[in-house]
């Protein structure tokens, strides 16, 4: 573990990640912490959290280019490890850190926009009548010590120093990472090139912390009074056990939980018309990809009977049968694949169209596409549950109106997709409110997975994809979690803090009086 800069040994009991191949336990082994050290690392947070949360946004934005330059050396090392522990293949990891130094870079820019801070001014109007109005001025500060709960299909970029930390970080937050039990080891190395940049870029030294442990272990975490806030990836059952220990503290904090998400795919009758096959080819490797461990696969299509549609299960179904599988992240979320699987396919109304084979390794699960009529489907919320994997229900709709019934009947998504030719457009107009009610993220012939890293990025959704349908947890726009607005009224301009003081410094826009502006070379703000 690391505390205070250092690496710590737990006090708990020894866990050990494990191979999914063999189903072995892989060394080292890695301790629990104790009570008393999760409540250490909080106190050290809580501690570091008034200096950090103060630093200029200079300085934040060098120590996250730190962490990145420090993870893109360590990326050999990252890959190895995260590779035995996840049966991720290479290729995969190496982009993955890529993608999570790249992530860290980009709050770096979005700390320098200064846009983050949402500097609002309303001067004084000391002659309005009848009252006077006073002057107030607004901006953003990190909410304190954040908890991270890495996750286990994204063994970097959701982890220890993934998505969650950076945001956290970049909006002046401390944070403790609970590190996920299947990658300890790449926890640990993750944790470690974090230490490095904290140290050397002078950073507090509560400023990140990483805790080995269970779900004692977690829930001590979020229940500590000092944590002010939680990201989470991971089960609905887990991110909701989580939110109600949130929830009855003393002092309830926000939980940014993304659990879980069956991402309906909608193939409109011309699509499917002109072309079925290459739809079906595309669709069967979304749904493969990475053995389906994606919070955005594929996991329900919509699609009329009609012409095209013979075309799209068949060639589907081919590549399905064909497939090999893959070796899943761990044993457990393969027993979970196949036991869920299982279920769905054992439901009445619903037929099995295609199984591929497995690897013959501990972890090795086989790709499934299942079919079930619309009616049994809407009739049957429990058809709706998340199976991780690759693993996809194929929902056939009699028209326009049961595939718009179809789709108000499913809970919160993180993604819808629509396959459309310019004939469809206008049905696909009257599903579009639907679509914007049920998901974060709509994509237009495309697929749901592959996530980009951006400023419009909203990987989020109404419950149950997430647990606070307001915000995203890619893109620069999660720093939002973990920042709360201040307003400081009448404040001495000595005393008010340098991006709300007069003269706005150089680089700062602020709204005044509602307008946004940007310093003019005279020193007097401006419209842009
Ligand atoms: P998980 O079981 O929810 O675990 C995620 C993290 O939360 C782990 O550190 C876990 O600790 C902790 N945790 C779980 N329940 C907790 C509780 N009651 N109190 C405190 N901490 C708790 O998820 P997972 O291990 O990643 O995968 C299991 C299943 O989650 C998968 O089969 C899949 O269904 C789902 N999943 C969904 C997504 C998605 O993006 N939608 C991503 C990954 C996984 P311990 O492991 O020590 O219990």
């Amino acid at each position: 573990m690391l505390i205070g800069g250092r690496q710590v040994i737990g006090e708990g009991e020894a866990l050990h990640s494990g191979d999914p191949v063999t189903g072995k336990d892989l060394e080292p082994a890695y301790h629990s912490a104790s009570a008393a050290q999760v409540a250490y690392a909080c106190a050290l947070a809580a501690d570091a959290y008034t200096v950090y949360r103060d630093l200029a946004a200079e300085q934040r934005a060098i120590f996250l280019e730190c962490i990145a330059d420090e993870l893109d050396q360590a990326r050999d090392e990252l890959v190895d490890r995260a590779h035995t522990e996840t049966a991720l293949a290479r290729p995969r990891l190496e982009s993955e850190v890529g993608r999570t130094s790249g992530q860290l870079r980009l709050f770096a820019t979005e700390l320098r926009t200064g846009l983050w801070q949402g500097a609002r001014v309303d001067p004084a109007i000391p002659e309005r009548a009848p009252v006077p109005r006073p002057d107030i001025r607004q901006r953003r500060i990190g909410v304190g010590p954040v908890a991270v709960f890495g996750a286990s299909n994204f063994p970097l970029a959701f982890s220890t120093a993934g998505g969650d930390t950076a945001s956290a970080l970049a909006a002046g937050c401390p944070v403790i990472v609970k590190a996920h039990p299947a990658h300890l080891g790449t926890a640990e190395i993750a944790g470690r090139a974090v230490a490095r940049a904290a140290a050397a870029t002078s950073m507090p030294r509560g400023v990140f912390a990483q805790l080995v442990g269970g779900i004692d272990v977690g829930q001590s975490l979020v229940g500590d009074p000092r944590i002010c806030a939680v990201g989470f990836t991971g089960s609905r059952h887990g991110g909701l056990a989580l939110a109600a220990t949130a929830a009855s503290r003393r002092r309830p904090i926000p939980v940014y939980a993304e659990m879980s998400s069956i991402n309906p795919v909608v193939i409109m009758p011309d699509a499917l018309r002109t072309h079925g096959a290459r739809l079906a080819s595309e669709f069967a490797a979304s749904l493969t990809l990475g053995a389906g461990q994606f919070c955005t696969n594929p996991g329900l299509v919509l699609a009329l009977d009609g012409p095209g549609f013979d075309e799209f299960v068949d060639t589907t179904c081919e590549v399905i049968n064909g497939s090999s599988g893959a070796t899943m992240l761990t044993t457990g979320i393969a027993n979970a694949y196949r036991a869920g699987g299982g279920e769905l396919a054992a439901h009445e109304g619903v037929t099995e169209l295609a199984v591929g084979s497995a690897p013959d390794t501990a972890a090795g699960a086989a790709a499934r596409l299942l079919r079930v009529d619309a009616a049994d489907f809407v009739a049957n919320p429990e058809l709706q549950a998340e199976v991780f994997g690759a693993t996809s229900l194929l929902v056939v709709c009699a028209d326009l109106d049961e595939l718009r019934s179809t789709l108000q009947s499913l809970e919160g998504q993180l993604t819808a997709t629509v396959h459309a030719e310019p004939g469809d457009h206008e049905a696909v107009a009257t599903l579009l409110p639907t679509l914007e009610n049920l998901v974060g993220r709509i994509v237009f012939n495309g697929w749901p997975t592959g996530v980009e890293v951006g400023h419009a990025m909203v990987h989020g959704g109404p419950f149950p994809a997430t647990t606070d349908v307001r915000t995203t947890s890619v893109g620069s726009a999660a720093i939002e979690r973990f920042l709360r607005p201040v307003a400081y009224q009448d404040m001495p301009g000595d005393l008010l803090p340098d991006d709300l003081a007069d003269p706005a410094p150089d680089g700062v826009r602020r709204r005044v009086d509602g307008m946004l502006t940007v310093p003019a070379p005279s020193g007097k703000e401006q419209q842009p």
